[in-house]
């Protein structure tokens, strides 16, 4: 009997980098640096409460938990925003599949500019949204013009800019982000701007975060994660902020109760350690620049990041290069365009064993 598998799906393997236990993990862009103890006991003490009444269903608008991400924000971007402008789910994964449940649908496009992060045309996908590209330049930043003539060419219902980028590590200036949803604003029926911030803590000093263009530009979105900068990445925990009208319409797409007692109760503890979890936010910051540093000191092309990890190449053979470096240990992630590589930034232990690995497989 075959299974009545849509059509857009059928042979399709599930996306996900490969889990291997090696001794150096530097290829999902997670932080290296594992909670302290007293975290750790705040987190059990805290799911031990939930724990104790898990017989009833979670608070669905989980208030305390939007207050606790508020704070956060104001304290690490100095934007003030009310509980009801945030929004959380199970990853920002989850938080970006609910903003094209809600704007994207069948006889929808969204936008976004490649090389980016791969799971956009995955959510399109599952929602039934066609899925449409402009380019990055060379350097992989935006210009203004093309975002706006591709923007006015397809009128989508979202565009997805990520910034800092993944694969690339590339922040984006205001001014691009501003061209970006004034081109969005002329789209007849309406266009929202979703400006993924996975990786905005580690951006450099100078960068502005599109938070505070928040309170300017109604049809916009900034998503955060506690999975890289906060080190949260096995709790789940994503979330975005907005004008109150665009929360409110994620609320009628969530399934009730998604976000359980538990990740409530963990992210909630987490939230009360954000110092000392961001703690190493500025060591992996300067960690990563070195990094750079020394691969263009080695004659390999590397783009400018503002992330905790570095896109670099350009290798005839870039798959010999990852498997040569997982044979040493080591592995990183075969991404971005051909010929590149993206490798995390890790413990300077970790990054030493990375480096030493690649002079070896690279000849450098
Ligand atoms: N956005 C970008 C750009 C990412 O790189 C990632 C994770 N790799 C995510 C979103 C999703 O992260 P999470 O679901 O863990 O919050």
């Amino acid at each position: 009997m075959t299974l009545p598998i849509r059509p857009e799906l059928a042979g399709l393997e599930p996306y996900g980098a490969p889990q291997l236990d090696v001794p150096v993990r530097l290829n999902v862009n997670e932080n290296p640096y594992a909670p302290s103890a007293r975290v750790v006991a705040d987190i059990v003490g805290a799911v031990a409460e939930a724990a104790a009444g898990l017989n009833r269903y979670p608070d669905r608008d989980f208030a305390p938990l939007r207050a606790g991400l508020a704070a956060y924000l104001a304290r690490e971007s100095h934007v003030s925003l009310a509980p009801e402008q945030l929004w959380a789910a199970n990853g920002s994964n989850e938080v970006m599949l609910h903003l094209l449940q809600a704007f994207g649908g069948p006889g929808r496009s969204v936008v976004s500019f490649a090389p980016t992060y791969s799971m956009y045309p995955e959510y399109a996908r599952d929602t039934s949204t066609a899925w449409h590209v402009g380019r990055r330049q060379d350097d992989f930043t935006v210009d203004p013009e093309h975002a706006a003539a591709t923007i006015a060419r397809y009128a989508p219902s979202v565009v997805l800019l990520a910034s800092p980028n993944n694969p690339t590590g590339t922040a984006l200036p205001s001014g691009t982000v501003r061209a970006v949803l004034d081109a969005a604003a002329q789209v007849p029926g309406g266009c929202v701007v979703v400006v993924d911030e996975a990786y905005a803590e580690f951006r450099r000093a100078g960068t502005p975060s599109a938070l505070a263009l928040l309170g300017e530009y109604p049809h916009l979105a900034v998503s955060r994660t506690m999975s890289k900068a906060f080190g949260m990445a096995g709790a789940r925990l994503g979330y975005l902020a907005a004008a109150r009208p665009l929360v409110d319409a994620l609320r009628v797409v969530r399934l009730p109760y998604h976000l359980s007692a538990v990740t409530q109760a963990v992210a909630l503890a987490a939230l009360g350690h954000a110092e000392e979890l961001m703690a190493q936010v500025d060591g992996l910051r300067r960690e990563r620049d070195a990094l750079v540093e020394w691969l263009r000191g080695n004659g390999l092309r590397v783009a400018d990041s503002d992330a905790n990890f570095v896109l670099f190449g350009v290798f005839d053979d870039r798959h010999a290069i990852w498997q040569g470096l997982l044979d040493r240990g080591v592995l990183i992630r075969e991404t971005g365009p051909e010929g590149w590589l993206r490798a995390s930034v890790g413990t300077p232990e970790e990054t030493a064993a990375f480096r030493a690995a690649l002079v070896e497989v690279a000849g450098l």
